[in-house]
């Protein structure tokens, strides 16, 4: 089962893209932790990354791919995947689609979590991080006991400078801006499974799973 994993910042991406690794028994693959990996491990094209690291740039796309190619040939790959971060722009997805042709896969389903911008704003407005721990908090979904403070060692709660308002609208127009035409292209591709993210973790996990149970593959 081949798949790929599309939201918005807060649609609980992560949460969703684990709850697949462990009910499907497939490996989730995300550009970030490739990198690293490749860096790490001193391959070729970690070489060549960690130089663009080292300059704080972007890692180019052909170093990016070329690390995907890799990963997907390996074997814990063979019954399947999860791509979480990957593509991002139409290039990237063109370049994904020659990929999987030359190792002989395909792409089975995209799934993408929608939810309303409003819901985001406040999902990301509402996080609390402890100064002294690191513990989250939600002031909707998880709340502190006292207001302000951490559950776990007192420690005072603070909003991280880019959970405000304003910055999560840019980020989240930003996001649809970039995704928007990779949406319309899955779509096109009659790939695109849209899941209703506006619910909690588990409902949306159960219509996931209801999807992907519903059409093996
Ligand atoms: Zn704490």
């Amino acid at each position: 089962m081949n798949l790929i994993l599309l939201g918005p910042p807060g649609a609980g991406k992560g949460t969703q893209a684990q709850r697949i690794v462990e009910r499907y028994h497939i490996p989730q693959i995300s550009t970030g932790d490739i990198l690293r990996a490749a860096v790490k491990d001193g391959t070729p094209l970690g070489t060549k990354a960690k130089a663009f690291m080292d300059r704080g740039q972007l890692v180019p796309d052909e170093v990016v791919i070329g690390t995907i190619e890799e990963r997907l040939k390996a074997k814990d790959c063979d019954s399947g995947f999860i791509l979480d971060g990957f593509p991002r722009t139409i290039p990237q997805a063109k370049a994904l689609g020659s990929i999987l042709t030359k190792i002989g896969k395909g792409m089975d389903h995209v799934i993408n979590i929608e939810v309303p911008s409003e819901e985001l704003v406040r999902r990301l407005t509402g996080r609390r991080t402890c100064k002294n721990c690191g513990a989250m908090f939600h002031v909707l979904f998880q709340p502190p006991k006292e207001v302000g403070l951490c559950d776990r060692c007192g420690g005072s709660l603070y909003q991280r400078a880019d959970d405000n308002d304003e910055t999560i609208r840019t980020r989240l127009k930003e996001y649809e801006k970039q995704t928007a035409p990779l949406i319309q292209y899955y779509r096109d591709g009659k790939k695109l499974r849209s899941i209703e993210g506006t619910g909690g973790p588990d409902q949306i996990f159960d219509q996931i799973a209801r999807f992907l149970d519903a059409t093996p593959v």
